[in-house]
């Protein structure tokens, strides 16, 4: 099986120029000027951009949740996230406190095996660590190709690991060559302004956001950068938000650490007020919450500046019927949105097409940067000879809107209903084949593979 795209114009993290691809089997094998191999597919890419395939470093596939599941699944999740052009998610293994890292394991391979349409890989959430933990984290990284571990700093009682635990899971990833990542916010703080809100009647969705203000997050980033620079390991803080934990990392940086910065698109795209419109606010209720303008600034400028690598999605799709588990108390709201399909173009219509990124800033943090820090580049993340071919040709002038009746994740409603987008995915490649063309998947339930992963960050 081979392909001939044509007369695209190139665009990787470092470059833009036109030129043909040629792909055979699952690699990409040639990039030249007129190439004259002959192919069993030959693509017309004339006026139109070829990405690499976009990794989108943060999803929640069929996760469990106060007593409920995220309403995507492997399938549904990865087949909207290819209608996008991400061709690779990373999801998260939540371990159970009191459990092993391998029960949680199995569990999300049960999930994933014979479903994931898009290839896929797991973080690992390390919510009880002590010294049998320890060695499986080791094992983790030398055998099962997962060398990021998740932390919550938030969470007590079910995902939340104290500081002592922190620094002493931090020692082991540091020595073994992995990655410590963070979702980094206060949960003391958070949770007696949830208890004081609830104690006042305060009941709305715009109090979820009122219980989380900006010095949470701010507080406990500058307390991971400060336990990283202890432990010398190197750590990524997921779904940044806000110019407080921003300025956290700027000043982490004075002691040249190894930190990196995700956001997400919803970070960079919506605000707070959104939480003004009674129960209908539960459709961004997510921690951290939507920030205010002068945040998404920071954010934007943060990429520029090159302290935000990544922007992700935090993917967490609940049907509104889900959502209404909290009509009567915003503490009760399934955290999360739905968000995996619409990350590359809607970073790319709000941040190249309005001027905020350049082209190849945007290749960058939607795809080159993730494969880079998670330990997969140059196998993904790039359009290079002997890289998989994982392609997106996309249609920078299309302009469409976006809506939950066209779109293809399980949910009933979108979070940027009536968004107008300018740029727009045409034909997607998964590993030399064909996955997205004429609006329609071409990919079946199992095609998606899990990816091993290296020792992460020495390249970047
Ligand atoms: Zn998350």
């Amino acid at each position: 099986m081979s392909i001939l795209i044509k007369n695209g114009t190139v665009v990787t993290a470092a470059e833009t120029y036109i030129a043909d691809v040629y792909v055979e089997e699952e690699k990409i094998v040639a990039i030249g000027k007129a190439l004259s191999y002959t192919a069993d597919i030959i693509i017309d890419a004339t006026g139109k951009m070829i990405f690499p395939g976009g990794i989108d470093p943060h999803v929640h596939l069929d996760m469990p949740f106060m007593g409920t599941y995220s309403s995507d699944d492997y399938e549904t999740g990865t087949r909207a996230a290819l209608f996008g052009g991400t061709t690779m998610v990373i999801d998260f293994i939540l371990q159970t406190q009191g459990d092993t890292l391998y029960n949680a394991l199995n569990t999300w391979q049960k999930k994933s095996k014979g479903k994931a349409v898009g290839d896929y890989s797991y973080h690992m959430a390390v919510t009880d660590f002590n010294d049998d933990v320890a060695k499986e984290v080791v094992q983790f990284i030398t055998e099962e190709g997962i060398s990021s571990f998740k932390t919550f700093m938030a969470y007590k009682g079910a995902l939340m690991i104290d500081d002592g635990q922190m620094v002493q899971l931090m020692k082991v990833v540091k020595e073994h060559g992995g990655l410590v990542t963070v979702h980094a916010t206060n949960g003391d703080m958070i949770d007696s302004l949830v208890a004081k809100n609830k104690a006042l009647g305060n009941t709305a969705p715009l109090y979820h956001y009122l219980s989380q203000p900006e010095v949470t997050e701010a507080e406990a980033s500058a307390r991971f950068t400060d336990m990283l620079a202890y432990t010398d390991c190197p750590g990524y803080i997921v779904h940044m938000t806000c110019e407080g934990a921003l300025n956290a990392v700027r000043r982490s940086t004075l002691r040249n650490q190894k930190i990196f910065v995700e956001t997400c698109i919803q970070y960079l795209m919506l605000d707070a007020s959104l939480y003004e419109n009674d129960f209908e606010g539960a459709k961004w209720v997510m921690s951290p919450p939507l920030r205010e303008k002068k945040d998404q600034e920071a954010l934007w400028s943060g990429i520029n500046q090159g302290l935000i690598q990544t922007v992700g999605t935090d993917h967490c799709p609940f049907m509104w019927e889900q959502k209404k588990m909290g009509k009567n108390d915003f503490s009760k709201i399934p955290n999360g949105h739905p968000a995996i399909e619409h990350r590359m173009e809607l970073l790319f219509s709000e941040g190249v097409h309005k001027g905020k990124i350049s082209l190849n800033k945007f290749v960058e943090v939607s795809a080159t940067n993730a494969a880079k820090i998670f330990g997969m580049y140059p196998k993904k993340g790039t359009i290079a000879i002997g890289s998989d071919a994982d392609l997106v040709i996309f249609d920078p002038q299309k302009e469409h809107e976006i809506s939950s009746k066209t779109h293809h994740m399980n949910c009933d409603y979108s979070g940027y209903e009536g968004q107008k987008v300018t740029g727009k995915v045409s034909t997607v490649l998964l590993r030399g084949k064909i996955a997205i063309q004429d609006e329609k998947c071409h990919l079946k339930p199992g095609f998606g593979k899990f990816i091993k992963r290296k020792t992460t960050t020495k390249i970047i």
